[in-house]
């Protein structure tokens, strides 16, 4: 089962909204995480599942970030505020860098959220159920 987690800043939690409600159906069979608020949000519309962790700037991108040092999640999309200063920006800049060490996909705009998405619905996600099948102990 594929594993994605959702976080989206402020400005950013609407696009993220819709753009789920507008995928639900490819993310309906995955195991779903997510920040606290961006979670409320996507749940408030949808009929997804998902895991909350804290809020961003209270750590929820660390946590995610545990996921990711385990190589556990497939997909991140991280709708980000590029024109925002956020209190959390080192623990933002630690989780992308994780995602680069483990060479996680991550989408942090919508546009490659729709590459990415529109590429999982196809099944180009089939290498990463092998990474967790062969993951050294
Ligand atoms: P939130 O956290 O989903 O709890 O708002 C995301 C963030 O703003 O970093």
């Amino acid at each position: 089962m594929l594993q994605i987690a959702f976080i989206a800043h402020d400005r950013k939690k609407d696009e993220m909204v819709n753009f789920i409600t507008a995928y639900e159906e490819a993310f309906k069979d995955a195991k779903l995480y997510s920040t606290g608020t961006t979670g409320s949000r996507i749940m408030e519309k949808t009929n997804l599942n998902i895991q909350r962790f804290m809020s961003g700037p209270l750590g929820g991108d660390q946590q995610i970030g545990a996921l990711v040092a385990e190589n556990e999640l497939d997909l991140i999309i991280f709708l980000r505020d590029p024109l925002m200063a956020q209190p959390h920006e080192p623990d933002i800049t630690a989780l992308l860098r994780l995602c680069d060490v483990q060479g996680i996909p991550v989408a942090t705009n919508i546009a490659t959220a729709e590459l990415l998405v529109k590429s999982m619905m196809r099944g180009d996600f089939a290498w990463r159920e092998l990474v967790h099948k062969y993951k050294p102990e």
